[in-house]
């Protein structure tokens, strides 16, 4: 992170000097696809809401149920809102009592805009227990409200994800499902990660590609510009735009190049479709935090706005993502995939970039790293120090480790952490430690 950590960004970028002013927190970047057929698949929150949402004035206006399954024993649930919006209806199936309270601190971060639903359990929830909360919310929603990401709305464009806290979002247990029907003027267009049907004009129905970190996110426009084209093996490439504009091209050539780089040691990832579609509102549109990116659902890339080599470099980033999505936010296992994405997408960029921009790079990751006096081992919660440990000191460990096994070595030990599903900083160590020995692993701690 560079610069003033005035508020909490909840998005994953590759980093970059230019982005001084923006704070990321990478919670809720990613995604865990339903293919993992793990027990705590079960336990994700559906989300079941219907939305009708005016892009010229902000207006929405939500009804739905969010049904929650406790992955732990549970008292007490603590949602984040839009402090724009007004709960009109909310009901629980089970006793409990609600407490909103508007303007809060979340981390170590003020949020003023933004209201806390603190919903405090008769009887605590057991691990696989129900709670059906039925609710009725609504208000207008500007730009300016979004406090924890990008966002924005507008009829040339509309933005909104979990940032926006447009729906109520419960950070403890990131895991959901959700459908969403979703009622717009006629002639809007919408995009979103897996599904997103038009069931009528200006009316469609999204749903979530299997389970998703936190984000129920699409963008919604009456005149975007779309170009695609395959993007190899099949694969479709499309880039959602404002107005036209000369850089698509690249973006696709660059999607291309990233994945196929990545794909050539890791395999094929889980993609929720065939089409990975790539969401760049343009210079024209200014979304809260227009230098966050992330991915969403696997196939749904949100990228920043900046020069084309930024651009490129975070794109390298989020197409990373697509392989590395595991670890816990605000834990020292966001390692797996905050780190090794920027480590990989850093080592792609030299290959694309050439040496020098690669030891620049390099030399600005170690130069942040040492401003810093926490390590990444102990890393916990949303403070200021864990991105910077996270983009910085993470593949800076990583790139010394090239230095000292090679780069072959360091692609065999991600093909087995990758292929093994491992989804923890110590499965990473046990991993270098038997092809390596403790001694290594000892060496690489010191580093975080
Ligand atoms: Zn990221």
């Amino acid at each position: 992170m560079k610069g003033i950590a005035q508020r909490p960004n909840t998005a994953c970028s590759g980093l970059t000097g230019k982005r001084t002013k923006f704070a990321r927190l990478a919670l809720a970047a990613l995604v865990a696809l339903s293919t993992s057929a793990n027990a705590q698949s079960d336990n994700a929150n559906h989300y079941d809401l219907t939305a009708a949402l005016d892009p010229a004035s902000g207006a929405l206006s939500v009804t739905g149920t969010i049904d929650i399954v406790a992955d732990k024993r549970t008292a007490e649930i603590e949602m984040l809102l839009n402090g724009q919006l007004r709960i009109e209806q909310i009901s629980f199936s089970r006793e409990a009592e609600m407490q909103t309270e508007n303007g809060i601190t979340f981390g170590t971060y003020p949020l003023p805009r933004t209201q806390r639903m603190l919903i405090a359990l008769a009887q605590p929830m057991e691990p696989g227990d129900h709670l059906q909360i039925a609710l009725a919310y609504s208000g207008r929603l500007t730009t300016e409200s979004f406090e924890m990401g990008r966002g924005i709305v507008s009829p040339l464009w509309t933005e909104l994800s979990a940032d926006a806290l447009w729906y109520p979002v419960w950070y403890d247990e990131p895991d959901i499902r959700y459908t969403l029907s979703l009622d717009l003027p006629p002639k809007f267009d919408v995009v979103g990660p897996g599904r997103y049907d038009r069931v009528g004009d200006g009316k469609w129905r999204l749903s979530s590609p299997g389970i998703v970190n936190t984000r129920i996110t699409f963008a919604a426009s009456d005149s975007w510009t779309i170009a695609e084209r395959e993007i190899g093996d099949g694969l479709m490439g499309a880039v959602y735009t404002a107005r036209r504009t000369a850089k698509t091209d690249s973006i696709l050539t660059g999607l291309e190049q990233a994945f196929e780089a990545y794909r050539t040691f890791l395999g094929t990832p889980a993609l929720s479709t065939g089409a990975i579609k790539i969401i760049y509102p343009g210079p024209e549109v200014e979304p809260t935090y227009p230098q966050q990116a992330y991915v969403a659902g696997n196939d749904f890339i949100v990228l920043d706005e900046s020069d084309l080599q930024v651009q490129l470099d975070t794109l390298n980033h989020e197409v990373a993502h697509l392989w590395w999505s595991r670890g816990a936010p605000a834990t020292p296992d966001e390692f797996l995939s905050e780190s090794i994405a920027e480590y990989l997408a850093k080592r792609h960029g030299g290959d694309l970039w050439g040496a020098e921009w690669l030891e620049r790079q390099r030399e600005r990751m170690r130069a942040r790293s040492e401003r810093i006096d926490s390590s990444l081992l102990e890393s916990d919660g949303f403070t200021g120090d864990r991105q910077a440990l996270l983009y910085n000191r993470g593949p800076a460990m990583l790139f010394a480790l090239e230095d000292r096994i090679g780069r072959g070595a360091i692609d065999a030990i991600l093909r087995e952490v990758y292929s093994r599903r491992a989804d923890t900083l110590d499965d990473f160590f046990e991993i270098l430690s038997a092809r390596h020995g403790k001694t290594m692993v000892d060496w690489a701690r010191d580093r975080l």
